[in-house]
């Protein structure tokens, strides 16, 4: 059996016509298994709602789960005007009847939320989950109308995880047995549609993978049955040299390595959940990007090996970072010292980006968020500590170590010696990474784009 797994993101799944070409593009194939995220800004509002509501604003919190009713109810209408089938009203009714559930439920976890002033993070993925278990359901149902075997199945029988809300971890072995389900309904003649990014703890609540997570969930789900390849439908023609909507000069690249990709997708290409290349090396299955809306174009293959003889592949960046510096009371020895700090960070679950160190002194670049002031009050036991929050973090990715002279000598032209408050290099890695203002973040990637695939 030949099984390809397909997935298509936010923009892919933003309205009836885009839905239309997702139907399309599946009919090539032989054995398709469809993951779809929501449709486009319904997570974030999903999240949002769930906020309103914890802070006292139920009123707003139900103005915006109304929005994603009327916006799923009028998608379905618009579909099914455009592609009439005699079994219209069934399907029509058949969908209604699930948006209206899922709101009935939404409501239910809204009103408890602000009865509570709490949203914890069970009921935070939740809410959250919403979005995707709707759009694969509609968007089965809309297969229907266009005459083909299309079946929804319910993401929770199959992606299982621990109980890590908002970041869930899966249950390899558990998916792999459940997975064998959708060979049968292959075997019957339908193409599978599952909803991406969530799962389910062991009693049973929903959990989600984290953002960007149906990417994750399509690389899961490709690993456990074997599938021939990975597609990732989006709307751009694969992974560029750096962020094509910001950096105007990157290119796409033809072909990156499983290691080189996710390095790019950890240190910010959002065209990937960094996790996503993980399932599918494992097996050896190759993963290509694909752009939705220019679909003969052969985007990005990721596999074991590149042919790429490139001094250096892409940047990647992020902003929204912090730099914590901490120095020690006294000269300690440094293992000490530096353990004292690691088991801080470890116990608030923080993962460092980039460190640089001295036996008494150490700088750390990590994403910045609410946790950083209990990471502040731990560290003091150890030494004084600086946190320094409005940072952005630039990765040269995939740098030869013999154009190392070069690069490092083109950053500091590009960059110029001020802008740049931590360097660091790893020849394992092959990862030059820079620390800068924030507020430069973008710019200095430009630039530094510009400086090195001149
Ligand atoms: P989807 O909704 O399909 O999951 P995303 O918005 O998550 O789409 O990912 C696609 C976006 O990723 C692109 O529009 C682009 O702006 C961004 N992106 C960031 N870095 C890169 C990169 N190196 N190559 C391609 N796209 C990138
Ligand atoms: N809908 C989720 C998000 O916005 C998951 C995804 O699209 O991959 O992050
Ligand atoms: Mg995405």
């Amino acid at each position: 059996m030949n099984i390809t797994v397909l997935k298509f993101g936010g923009t892919s799944m933003n309205d009836h016509q885009t839905w239309r070409k997702v139907l399309e593009i599946i009919r090539n194939y032989e054995y398709p298994v469809v993951v779809v995220s929501a449709t486009a800004r319904t997570t974030r509002q999903l999240i949002e709602a769930g906020k309103s509501a914890a802070s006292g604003d139920l009123e707003q919190a139900l103005e915006i789960v109304e929005t994603i009713k009327n916006r799923h109810r009028e998608l379905v209408e618009h579909f099914l005007d455009e592609n009439p089938h005699q079994k219209k009203r069934l399907i029509k009714e058949s969908c209604f009847k699930k948006i209206d559930e899922k709101v009935g439920f939404l409501k239910k976890m809204l009103q408890y939320a602000a009865k509570k002033n709490d949203l914890n993070p069970a009921l935070q993925d939740s809410i959250a989950a919403v979005g995707e278990q709707v759009s694969s359901y509609l968007l089965a149902q809309c297969g229907l109308a266009t005459n083909q075997l299309t079946q929804h199945i319910e993401a929770k029988k199959l992606i299982k995880t621990d109980a890590e809300y908002g970041v869930a971890n899966p249950n390899r072995a558990l998916i792999n047995q459940k997975c064998g389900s959708i060979e049968t309904v292959l075997d019957s003649g339908f193409t599978p549609i599952i909803g991406g990014f969530y799962g389910e703890a062991p009693d049973g609540t929903t959990t989600t993978l984290g953002f960007e997570g149906s990417d994750y969930t399509a690389s899961l789900i490709g690993g456990a049955i074997h599938a021939q390849a990975i597609e990732i439908w989006t709307d751009v023609s694969g992974i560029y040299t750096s962020d094509p909507r910001f950096i105007e000069d990157a290119q796409p690249i033809d072909e990156l390595s499983y290691f080189d990709a996710t390095e790019m997708a950890y240190f910010g290409a959002k065209v990937l959940h960094p996790a996503t290349l993980k399932p599918a090396q494992e097996r050896n299955i190759p993963v290509f990007v694909k752009n939705m809306f220019k679909a003969d174009e052969a985007g990005t293959r990721i596999g074991r090996e590149s042919a790429s003889t490139k001094d250096f592949l892409a940047i990647s960046f992020k902003e929204n970072m912090a730099l914590v510096t901490v120095s020690a009371y006294e000269t300690v020895m440094g293992y000490s010292f530096l353990t004292k700090v690691f088991a801080a960070l470890e116990k608030l679950r923080l993962p460092v980006d980039a460190v640089n160190t001295t036996e008494a002194s150490v700088t750390i670049a990590l994403q910045a968020n609410e946790k950083l002031s209990e990471l502040s009050q731990a560290l003091i036991e150890v030494g004084t500590v600086h946190i320094d929050g409005s940072k952005g973090l630039i990765s040269l990715i995939g740098c030869k170590l013999q154009a190392m002279d070069q690069l490092s000598e083109k950053v500091f032209k590009a960059l110029g010696d001020n802008a740049v408050d931590m360097i660091t290099f790893t020849k394992e890695k092959r990862i030059l990474s820079v620390v800068v203002n924030e507020n430069q973040t973008v710019y200095a990637s430009r630039l530094l784009h510009r400086s090195v695939f001149a």
